[in-house]
């Protein structure tokens, strides 16, 4: 590996292809994997993971909002997208760059119809999202008799997929409620279906679903956490790789007397000499301020270096003393050392949010 000489997010492609390959492992034959490529592509790079999982065998792309979807197709990519948060005044756009709606309300529905018929449109493939428990998106149980009525009057659009989301898949705790949901959907899906005259593709299970309810892949599954490394639990992150590692370099070196403040609002004081080194992100770049005042440690030459002061927008401070270090020395923020769960939970959060909050202004080096 390259020395590096700024804040950088390595993206290791060979581990993406390992947790793919695990990912994998666990379907049927005959279980597609639509990959979660949403929110740049959980931070990393759309274009770059996108066309790399494709080429893995990936059968379709799954992102949340319009525009995540029109950038892949203008790089080129020409595999089925599902978006799972399409805005209705986009709609004619995305049936423009051949994208595939989720339709998770009557009101969406009928527009999406509308849109469908003025462009003269035949069985354009949508995917009806059903609310089972999670309460956030989807049709519920009532509004059957009416998608239903509305599909049996147009031919501009067919039912290419039904799906749902799982509320609670990684907890153990709630397995009672997963199953629940699992049969609210067998019967829900199960009902539109029978008016329709064909079989869609069924798909309920997100990473920690994979892994924790084989009996609910049903003919697709959605993967996103699990293929950037992380499966929301220590046992399945031991056998996942993190793709993404984010590193940075000493910015500048300083020392303190006992008294002696860093940083804004005189946060930090030193309570004896010490040896600090400033490092070249911050909130901006995704380091959250929650991270601030010793909540988490980044590492310096395989030594944790505990973050001092609170977190500014471009820089940070660490606690370097007895540490052997000097500017342009290598910091590790997640990678080897430590992962972004670990990272993440020190200061009361999840992997999830770490790497998608990464900002674009950091630099993207893909490793092979
Ligand atoms: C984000 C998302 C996923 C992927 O979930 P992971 O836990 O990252 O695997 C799947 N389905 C929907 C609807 C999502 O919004």
């Amino acid at each position: 590996m390259s020395k590096i000489r700024q804040t950088t997010l390595e993206i290791n492609l060979q581990s993406l292809s390992h947790n793919f390959q695990y990912l994998s492992s666990h379907l049927s034959k005959n279980t597609k994997l639509m990959a979660v490529v949403k929110a740049f592509s959980y931070g990393n790079n759309p274009v770059v993971i996108g066309k790399k999982l494709i080429e893995l065998g990936a059968d379709y792309l799954a992102v949340a909002y319009d525009t995540e979807a029109i950038d892949l197709r203008l790089a080129g990519i020409k595999k089925p997208i599902l978006i799972f948060h399409p805005y209705a005044v986009n709609f004619e756009k995305i049936i423009e760059h051949q994208l595939t709606p989720s339709i998770f309300s009557k009101k969406k529905l009928e527009r999406f119809i509308d849109v469908a018929e003025k462009q003269q449109q035949k069985a354009y493939p949508i995917h009806l999202k059903l609310n089972t428990g999670f309460n956030r998106l989807g049709f519920e149980p009532e509004n059957l008799d009416f998608i239903s009525e509305k599909l049996a009057q147009t031919e501009a659009v067919k039912v290419e997929g039904i799906f749902s989301h799982l509320a609670a898949s990684q907890d153990p705790q709630e397995r009672d409620f997963t199953l629940l949901q699992l049969k609210n959907f067998k019967v829900l899906s199960e009902n539109i279906i029978n008016k329709l005259n064909h079989n869609p593709l069924r798909h309920l299970c997100n990473t920690s679903g994979i892994l924790n309810y084989p009996e609910a892949h049903f003919d697709m599954v959605r993967t996103g956490i699990g293929l950037y490394g992380y499966g929301n639990a220590a046992e399945i992150d031991a056998q996942l790789k993190p793709v993404g590692s984010l590193k940075t370099v000493i910015s500048q070196i300083h020392h303190l007397e006992e008294g002696d403040s860093v940083g804004y609002n005189r946060r930090f004081i030193a309570s004896k000499k010490m040896q600090t080194a400033t490092l070249s992100l911050g909130y901006a770049d995704g380091i959250h301020r929650h991270y601030s005042n010793g909540k988490t440690a980044v590492f310096v030459n395989g030594k944790p270096a505990p973050i001092i002061g609170d977190i500014c927008m471009d820089m940070f401070m660490i606690d370097v003393t007895n540490i052997n270090c000097e500017e342009g020395t290598e910091v590790t923020i997640f990678g080897a050392e430590q992962s972004a769960e670990d990272f993440a939970k020190a200061a009361g959060t999840i992997s999830y949010e770490v790497i998608t909050t990464i900002a674009h202004r950091v630099k993207r080096v893909i490793i092979e």
